[in-house]
């Protein structure tokens, strides 16, 4: 093998960076020319390719968002967009892929690799949401972010005695919820697995009101409740504290990545890169412990999500003073 691509597709994760940095310059070492395609499945129909050096390698390794762009193309899913990609890359004498991103762009790998060129996806996104990898590339990153934002809020409440409400991002995944909730001391946590009605939560927090707790933080996942702010009302109806809601958003996204998510990237990207050495096609590699595996794409987009149920009550238990369970 001579050239290869790479991409980011999809949600754009701190670590993306170096992932990409990996691949190229281990591909370099290993006598195989490295080109980038920009903007994802997007810049491949469009011929958004180029060729990339060891000293572009190392000019975006640390740094947050994605140098060469994410896109979304919902037309990939169409064969003959498709064929436009694969043409722009064999005029380039590109034989294979790396793809960095989530289950979606998975499957646009998995139909590229059945067209001849040989993709391995990375797992790429803040919402650890790729169930065949124990962590994804910009979790460790995005959960510090919220970690500090819910440290900065508390400190807030704390002075003032009131509640509020956090939510944060993880796209129907609650980790980052759970992770965030669990480092924060958050009293009381909500999250797709676990989900408590808007009157439970207000229960809850009135619960801790009469007990005389000076501050509480109700962490949420996103896409769970139509309006925060109108939870916060109710909650402070309910529960006499005043209660604010903060929605972190995109704050979540950006940021110079993590040790841990670098670590990651860095070493998924090799990994993927043997693999296409090795004449490997239509795989993902995701993180099994400490360990880094190959799963074929079609099986690791069919494994079941792990039930995080018991984790989550665990975690609740540590407020069972305030909190009946
Ligand atoms: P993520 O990769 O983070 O899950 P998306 O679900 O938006 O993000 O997918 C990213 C891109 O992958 C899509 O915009 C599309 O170009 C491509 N993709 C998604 N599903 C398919 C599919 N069934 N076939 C081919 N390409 C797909």
């Amino acid at each position: 093998i001579k050239k290869i691509g790479v991409l980011t597709s999809g949600g754009d994760a701190p670590g993306m960076n170096a992932a990409v940095s990996s691949v190229i310059r281990y591909a370099s070492s290993n006598n195989i020319e490295v080109f980038v395609v920009r903007d994802g499945y997007k810049g491949l129909i469009h011929d958004w390719i180029e060729k990339a050096d060891l000293n572009y390698a190392q000019s975006i390794l640390t740094r947050g968002g994605t140098a060469i762009g994410s896109a979304r193309l919902p037309e990939f899913a169409d064969q003959k967009i498709r064929e436009k990609g694969v043409a722009n890359l064999q005029k380039h004498g590109i034989e294979a892929l790396v793809v960095i991103g989530g289950d979606g762009s998975y499957m646009g790998a998995q139909r590229l690799t059945e067209m001849g060129i040989n993709c391995i996806g990375l797992p790429g996104t803040i919402d650890n949401d790729i169930v065949s990898s124990d962590y994804t590339i910009g979790f460790d990153t995005a959960l510090n972010t919220v970690v500090e934002a819910i440290d900065k809020i508390r400190d807030s409440m704390q002075s003032h005695n009131r509640a509020a409400v956090v939510e944060v991002m993880g796209n129907h995944c609650g980790d980052l919820a759970l992770y965030a909730a669990t480092a924060t001391g958050a009293e009381v946590l909500s999250t797709t697995e676990a989900k408590l009605s808007e009157q439970e939560i207000v229960e809850q927090v009135t619960t801790l009101a009469q007990k005389k707790k000076r501050s509480v933080i109700v962490v949420v996942s996103e896409k769970m409740y139509p309006d925060v702010h109108a939870l916060a009302e109710k909650i402070e109806a309910g529960s006499g504290y005043i209660t604010r809601a903060t929605v972190l958003g995109h704050i979540q996204r950006g940021g110079t990545p993590s040790a841990m998510d670098r670590y990651l990237a860095i070493t998924s990207g090799m990994f993927a890169v043997d693999q296409l050495i090795a004449g490997h096609g239509g795989l993902c590699v995701g993180l099994d412990g400490t360990t880094l595996v190959a799963h074929d794409i079609n099986q690791a987009l069919s494994m079941p999500k792990q039930d995080k149920i018991k984790e989550i009550n665990k975690i609740r238990s540590l407020n069972a003073e305030f909190i009946k369970q």
